[in-house]
């Protein structure tokens, strides 16, 4: 299983073990299937990192694309990263 970066916290992991980001239609969308084609970002299963990726300074690169304010709408109200176990919590495994 390859070794993914948190995008927030940057720290390294199992690619299962971390929820892909993908973007769908434009916006930063969580793939937690690692179906979408492009470009995927990894997070942990921490609602902590979800709002570090969404507030960090290096956002606008995620995908190795310019990305404006706008494909972060509706980005932590998602059902997916809502439900990330908050700070503090011990991550959920799947
Ligand atoms: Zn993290």
């Amino acid at each position: 299983m390859p070794v993914r970066t948190c995008a927030g916290c940057g720290a390294k992991a199992p690619q299962g073990e971390l929820l892909r980001l993908a973007l769908v239609r434009g916006l930063v969308s969580p793939d937690p299937d690692r179906r979408q084609p492009g470009r995927g970002a990894y997070i942990c299963r921490r609602g902590e990192c979800a709002v570090r990726v969404r507030r960090g300074r290096g956002k606008a690169r995620l995908f190795k694309v310019s990305l404006g304010e706008g494909a972060w709408a509706g980005f932590l109200e998602n059902p997916e990263i809502r439900s990330l176990p908050a700070c503090g919590e011990e991550p959920r495994r799947s």
